[in-house]
């Protein structure tokens, strides 16, 4: 047959919070040649429990897998040109298995999900001066519900299986890397138990200077060591698939989706920043402490013997979040996709504004009591003006981290990269350049979170078929938004939107 030589291929497993997607790119252009994409349901069995199931999750990894595979066969692409596969995943969700059964003890408990909000309020009036920030030193971050040890915790007092498996040593804890890892090279029969240090960093149980694994913080929070993964760079050979149609192809990079998407947009310089906008929205700057509530986070180690490199991490809870709430509770629109159109048809909010706290309010505030809010309502506001205030909702948060940012860093941000799922909506786009006053870039292809995820897998050591140097890295090209409103009405916008946040904040109290 005519098999088309392209040189090797790089594959990327892409495993978000609403759906996980296979990739597979060119390793000399980043060129993407073929993908598939499977939605993952999301359970909500109580009030701010939010959950999945982890085998739908690695089922969801192999339909992807086969369903692209047989894609490149028909468009006459060898298989066997893929060389690696990177893992990349929503971060913060929590998994504990039976290593001899397979078997997850437990739904996944996803980022999101508030049910640790006592234990964290608990921990917190524990500490000296009731300070969230008493482990940021160590950390990077603040005491929330967000990280994986509390929820680890919460399981390990609250599902009989998982206490059992515990005291009888077979329990293994993971984030959704660690799982699929573990799965993909062989599970119960050997599979790999690792995970990496960006992953490992939004657990609250690694220390981000040691780079490891830190035994005071696990005493702290009640956790055996014995549970935990074992923490590898970014970048090197964890093991190889053991079953589908890619036997026997390393697994070589591994990252957080966020880490992963500033590897894609190639933000290696400092002061280079990106966002990105899926269901929570997640802005990264090269590098830097904070004193203005963003995280200190491990942004990326690209191999064993390279240097750990750190990034400033506002996370903002909801974003594309709210778009499905309009969808699936409000029934306003039918798709994800209709919003943008509804929001045009009127092009303002006519002084309506919602704060989407439905997760309490993570960056800069850090305040779990917060609760939703939609204000300023009047006879005339209908459900396009409320269409329009969701999305001025997301880019008023990015601007309050972006504010933070420029503030710890003492440097303003001259353009912000984006990416995401919902940077298909232009109208966001030029929303968020109106309201931040700087242009907006966002590139052509848009999985940079896969892509990041393939470069660090095909760079690795023993595979090495993709080159990270920053002279031989295609440039992308991408598309400019530029802010089209004045500077003043930007301001008085913002405002207002601060005003109603206040009004969101400490609801119960
Ligand atoms: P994740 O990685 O968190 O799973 P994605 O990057 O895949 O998220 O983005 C999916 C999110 O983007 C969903 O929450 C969806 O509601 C939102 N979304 C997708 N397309 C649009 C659009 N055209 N306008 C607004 N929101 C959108």
């Amino acid at each position: 047959s005519n098999r088309i030589m392209l040189g090797p291929l790089v594959a990327a497993i892409d495993q978000g919070t609403s759906s996980t997607r296979f990739l597979v790119f060119n390793a000399k252009t980043a060129e993407l040649l073929s993908h598939h994409q499977v939605e993952i349901k999301q359970s909500f069995p109580k009030e701010g429990w939010v959950e999945e199931d982890p085998k739908e999750i690695l089922q969801s990894v192999y339909e992807c897998m086969d369903r692209t595979c047989e894609k490149l066969t028909q468009l006459n692409i060898d298989v066997s040109n893929i060389k690696a596969v990177g893992v990349t995943n929503q971060r913060e969700t929590t998994l504990v298995w039976d290593k001899q059964t397979g078997e997850p003890l437990y739904n996944a408990i996803v980022w999101l999900d508030l049910r640790t909000q006592s234990t964290v309020e608990r921990l917190i009036n524990k500490t000296p001066g009731k300070n969230k920030n008493h482990l940021k030193d160590k950390t990077g971050l603040p005491i929330s519900t967000y990280f994986s040890a509390v929820k680890l915790r919460w399981l390990m007092d609250n599902v009989e299986k998982v206490h059992e498996a515990v005291l009888s040593h077979r329990a293994m804890f993971g984030t959704v890397d660690s799982w699929l890892i573990w799965c993909l090279t062989g599970g119960k029969n050997g599979g790999v138990h690792c995970t990496d240090v960006t992953n490992a960093s939004r657990t609250m149980l690694f220390n981000i200077h040691t780079m490891d694994w830190d035994p005071e913080l696990c005493i702290y929070f009640d956790i055996p060591m014995g549970i935990l993964p074992k923490v590898r760079s970014s970048s090197e050979i964890y093991g190889l698939m053991k079953s589908g149609p890619l036997t026997g192809v390393p697994i070589s990079g591994c990252l957080g989706d966020q880490s992963a998407a500033l590897v894609g947009q190639m933000c290696f310089k400092d002061g280079q920043a990106k966002n990105t906008y899926g269901t929570g929205c997640f802005l990264l700057k090269n590098p830097v402490m904070s004193d203005h509530g963003l995280l200190t986070t491990v942004a990326y180690k690209l191999g064993r013997d390279k240097p750990a490199c750190y990034a400033l991490e506002g996370s903002v809870a909801i974003a594309g979040a709210v778009v499905r709430w309009l969808k699936d509770n409000l029934g306003i629109i039918q798709t994800s996709t209709e919003l943008e159109k509804l929001a045009a048809d009127v092009g303002t909010s006519y002084g309506c504004y919602f704060v989407p706290a439905f997760s309490g309010l993570y960056a800069p505030y850090w305040e779990p009591s917060a609760r939703g809010i939609i204000c300023g309502l009047t006879q005339f506001t209908n459900r396009s003006h409320l269409a329009f205030a969701a999305l001025e909702a997301v880019c008023f948060q990015t601007r309050e981290i972006l504010d933070a940012m420029n503030q710890d860093s003492g440097i303003n941000l001259s353009q912000l990269q984006v990416d995401g799922g919902m940077t298909s909506n232009r109208l966001l786009m030029q929303l968020q350049a109106d309201i931040l006053c700087i242009p907006v870039v966002k590139p052509s292809m848009p999985e940079t979170t896969a892509l990041g995820a393939a470069m660090a897998a095909g760079a690795a050591e023993g595979v090495s078929v993709w080159s990270l140097n920053p002279e031989d890295l295609t440039e992308v090209t991408s598309e400019k938004f530029e802010p089209q409103i004045n500077p003043e009405e930007s301001e008085l916008r913002y405002a207002r939107w601060k005003k109603a946040v206040q009004r969101a904040m400490n609801w119960e109290t």
